[in-house]
Parts: structure tokens; sequence; C-alpha cells
């Protein structure tokens, strides 16, 4: 067993400067709360990506994967063991006919843009989601009447003994925010999509359209990770959550937005436990006034 001591200056030995030790998972994630990963790492290549996932392999210690954080509550307490961050060294975006590959840390407006540059539809649904490619394949991530799996063809994934394997849609079991990847411990590094050709003007004219509609809709100004809970099927969680008077619900600095009841906002030094704790509590009102138990859509790690 290796000791603490140990673990740390191995990792130290392999990873130097590219480890932090205690970081604050708050300047990682768009809520901007959570506690300390034990140790931290954001590779640049996918060579650095096997390299720490063997070492956590090899110390024994817990492996999570985060990407922008805009859909995560860490605990106040942290994350043990090595976090990894999947972010600009898997960025690059190519496109080739109808086939856009997107690395695992390229944001979505990124890519939406450069498939619109390139007159190819499919991406437009994405506009304003300010989450990786990474994290929208891990959560079927949509908007709009789309979501992501619709334009999948592949997706490349590297298991926990380092090795890169190719999944094709029908191994991913995309449903409503599931694909099979999720708690699956293999991380994406990147992913292929196929698009259908689109006229530039049209597809700007929609993705301004989705803009401006998040504008109206959405909460502005405030940290938060967008919808807290799933739709049920048929209904909207914020509906329920508005007709159960949750909107301005408050819990120390954590408020439910009075302008999308299901988003939770940070009004400034929110902790993780007021969150967990107003979510506690509207899921309680929603079910005795509706009888509808509402699902997490938010992951909560730690
Ligand atoms: C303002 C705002 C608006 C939003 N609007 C929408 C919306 O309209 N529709 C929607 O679906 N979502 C929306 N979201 C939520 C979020 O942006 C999406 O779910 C996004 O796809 C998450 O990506 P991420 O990189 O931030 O993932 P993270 O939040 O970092 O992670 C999400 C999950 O994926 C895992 N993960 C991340 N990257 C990888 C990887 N490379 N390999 C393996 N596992 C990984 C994490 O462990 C975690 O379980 C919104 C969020 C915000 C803040």
């Amino acid at each position: 067993m290796t000791t603490i001591k140990g673990v740390e200056e191995r990792l130290l030995c392999c990873l130097n400067d590219r480890l932090l030790v205690n970081e604050p998972m708050a300047r990682h994630t768009s809520w901007r709360i959570g506690g300390p990963a034990e140790y931290f790492v954001e590779p640049q290549n996918t060579e650095e990506l096997k390299k720490c996932i063997l070492l956590a392999k090899e110390l024994q210690i817990p492996l999570t994967i985060v990407g922008n954080g805009t859909n995560l509550l860490v605990k106040d307490t942290g994350i043990p063991g090595l976090v990894i961050k999947i972010g600009r060294g898997f960025s690059d975006i190519n496109i080739n006919g109808g086939v856009i590959t997107a690395g695992a840390g390229a944001l979505l407006p990124a890519v939406a843009r450069a498939a619109m540059d390139h007159h190819l539809s499919g991406f437009s649904w994405s506009a304003g989601i300010p989450g990786t490619i990474g994290g929208a394949v891990i959560m079927n991530a949509g908007a709009n009447g789309s979501c992501i799996s619709e334009v999948i063809q592949t997706v490349d994934v590297i298991n926990r003994d380092g090795e890169l394997l190719e999944l094709g849609h029908e191994q991913l079991c995309f449903d409503y925010r599931i694909s099979a990847l999720q708690d699956s411990e293999l991380i994406v590094v990147d992913a292929k999509f196929l698009c259908s050709p689109g006229d530039h003007n049209e597809i700007k004219k929609e993705m301004n359209k989705y803009i401006a509609k998040r504008k109206e809709m959405q909460p502005q100004g405030y940290p938060n990770a967008g919808s807290v809970f799933k739709n049920p099927p048929g209904d909207s969680a914020g509906r329920l959550l508005d007709v159960s008077g949750c909107k301005g619900l408050k819990v120390g600095n954590a408020q439910v937005s009075t302008v999308h009841a299901n988003w939770i906002i940070n009004l400034g030094g929110a902790t993780a436990d007021d969150v967990l704790t107003l979510i506690c509590q509207v899921k309680e009102i929603v079910k005795d006034k509706t009888g509808v138990a509402l699902q997490l859509e938010v992951r909560v790690l730690g």
C-alpha cells in the first residue's frame, strides 16, 4: 500500500508542474461551487491522458473526469483522488465533407459555429450551451427538440487500462439525457458526427433565434448549471416547480431562480450543501403538490 506522501511524490514525479494539489473545484464549475480536488491535472493530449489513467490505476486512487463543469455539483468536501479535466488539449475540430470530428474538450458553441461555417446543419440546437463535446456525449445534451445523439456516428474512448476503443452509435444506448457511458469508467477523447448540408444564413438565423430565446427565458448574471432536474415524460420540471411555488426559495446563498424555476442560482458564496438542501426541499414540495418525483439532471461529484 503506497502512503499518501508516496502517492503525491509519484504523481509529482510523473506530472510535475501539471499537477495541482487541493485545487478548489469552484474554479472549474459554472456554479462556482465545490471543495478541493485532492489532485487535479489537465492533460494536453491523449498520451498524457493515458499516463494519468495508468498512474491512478498503479497508485489505486479514485479517478474522476470533468469537462467544462457546467453540469456538475461538487460537494464541499471535495473529490478524493485524481481529477482529470478534459479541456483545451482536446479541442481540435476537423471537418471532412459532412463528417465533423471534434475533440472531447471542444466547446459545443465552437463546434456549432464550425458546422455553420462549413454549411452543415445538425448542431444549431446547441447554440449557447457551455459544455464540452465529452460532457455533451456523456449527458446526451440537447435543446430545442434535438440532441447530440441524433448526429453521433462514433465515439472514441479510453478505458482504465489506457486502451483506445471506438464505439458505434448503437453501443451507446442513448435516451433522454442518458448514455451508456454514464458511470461506465470510459473517458471520451473525441467523437465523429454526421451532418447534412444546410444553408449558412438559415443556420445562422436559427442559432441567433435560440440564443435570443435563452436570453429571454433563462436567468442571466448569476453562476448556475442550467437545468437542475430532468423533464419528466410529457411535462417540464420548470413548470412543475413553478406551479408548486418553488420560484425564489432560498437556502443560504442558493436560490431557485425567479426567472426559470428549474435553475438554481448562486447568489454569491453558496455552498454545495446549500444547493443540495434546496434540491431536497423543492423535490419534496413538488412530490407533495403534484405527485411527481423529479430526477436530477446535474451530476453530483464527491
Ligand atoms: C447556462 C447553461 C445552459 C445549459 N443548457 C443546457 C441545455 O440546453 N441542454 C443540455 O443538455 N444541457 C445544458 N446545460 C448543461 C451542460 O452544459 C451540458 O450537460 C454539457 O453537455 C455538460 O458538458 P461539460 O463539459 O460541462 O461536462 P461536465 O459538467 O464537466 O461533466 C458532466 C458529466 O460528464 C462527465 N464527463 C465530462 N467530460 C467527460 C469525458 N471527456 N469523458 C468521460 N466523462 C466526461 C463528468 O464526469 C460528468 O459526469 C447548460 C448548462 C449551463 C451552465
